[in-house]
């Protein structure tokens, strides 16, 4: 059965911010989506380098209605950021579909169109959620 495509608001990015984001859009009753281009779940923090620490205490660098949990050193870890990131989709139960890329977006009259990897999909709305926001999807 072909999946639906169409959506109130389509989240682009399923990092931190998109998370966020998709933390209040299910408060709403809108439809919505969060596609990431990645394969699981960690945004950005999946490409860093093993040693990275977050540079503020757990408490801190908190996601909306959910503590980050206390990590066994006071800056948290690499690891203990992605599986925070990763319990956090489970525990909201965040709808992102991986690995989806978003290629473009433009707007003809009300409808936003994404050419995707997974082919288009369309929605009300369309917000970028990403730290690279120099390079704008949008056409
Ligand atoms: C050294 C360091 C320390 C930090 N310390 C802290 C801290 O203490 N506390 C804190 O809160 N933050 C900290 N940060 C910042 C924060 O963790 C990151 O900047 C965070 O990753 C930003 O989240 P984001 O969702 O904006 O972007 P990202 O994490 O980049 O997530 C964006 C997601 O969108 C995907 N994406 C991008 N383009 C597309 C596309 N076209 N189609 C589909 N998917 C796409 C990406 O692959 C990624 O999965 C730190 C960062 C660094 C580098």
């Amino acid at each position: 059965m072909a999946r639906e495509k169409h959506f109130d608001v389509i989240v682009i990015g399923g990092g931190q911010s998109g998370l966020a984001v998709g933390y209040y859009l299910r408060r709403t009753g809108l439809s919505y989506v969060i596609l990431d281009d990645q394969e699981k779940a960690g945004g950005a923090w999946l490409q860093t380098w093993d040693s990275l620490k977050l540079f503020s205490p757990a408490e801190h660098s908190s996601l909306p209605g959910w503590v980050m949990p206390k990590d066994t050193e006071e800056y948290p870890r690499k690891d203990h950021v992605i599986q925070y990131l990763k319990d956090y989709e489970v525990r909201y139960k965040l709808p992102i579909e991986r690995p989806v890329s978003v290629m473009g977006v433009q707007k003809h009259q009300q409808l936003f169109t994404l050419e995707t990897s997974r082919g288009e999909y369309s929605s009300k709305a369309a917000g970028q959620c990403n730290r690279h926001m120099e390079k704008s999807l949008y056409s």
